[in-house]
C-alpha cells in the first residue's frame, strides 16, 4: 500500500524508533504517547484492520499478541499494562494498517 503510513515505516521511508522486529512483525514507539510506554505492534504485510483478519492471519495475530507482554516486560512496566486496537472509523481507529497499542507507566491511563 504505497500511501499507508504504516507500510512506509517497514520500508524505512518513514523513521520510527524500533523497539522489535522480525521477519513477520514490528514494533516502535507511538509518535504521540499517551503514557510513559507506548508502543505499537503491526505486522509488515498491509492488513487494514482486524476486522480484515481472516484464518491465514490466526499465526500472525498470535505472533503480535504474545509480543505485548515480552515488550511490556522490556520496557519496564512491571505491574502490568494495556493493550488496544482500534478498529474502522467507529472504532476510533486512524491509521488503516493493523496495530496493536501496547502502553502504561507513569499516572493511571484510560483511553476508551
Ligand atoms: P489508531 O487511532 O489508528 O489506533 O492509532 C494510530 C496511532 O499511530 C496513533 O496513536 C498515532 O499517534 C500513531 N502514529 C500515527 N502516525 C505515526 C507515525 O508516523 N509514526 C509513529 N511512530 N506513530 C504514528
Ligand atoms: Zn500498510
Amino acid at each position: 500500500m504505497s500511501d499507508c503510513i504504516f507500510c512506509k515505516i517497514v520500508a524505512g521511508e518513514i523513521p520510527s524508533t524500533k523497539v522489535y522486529e522480525d521477519d513477520e512483525v514490528l514494533a516502535f514507539n507511538d509518535i504521540h504517547p499517551f503514557a510513559r510506554v507506548h508502543c505499537l505492534i503491526i505486522p509488515k504485510m498491509h492488513v487494514a484492520s482486524l476486522a480484515d483478519c481472516a484464518p491465514e492471519h490466526q499465526a500472525l495475530l498470535g505472533r503480535m499478541l504474545l509480543l505485548a507482554p515480552r515488550l511490556a516486560k522490556e520496557q519496564g512496566l512491571d505491574a502490568g499494562f494495556k493493550t488496544l486496537v482500534n478498529t474502522g472509523r467507529g472504532g476510533g481507529q486512524e491509521v488503516f494498517h493493523l496495530h496493536i497499542h501496547v502502553f502504561g507507566g507513569g499516572d493511571p491511563v484510560r483511553r476508551t
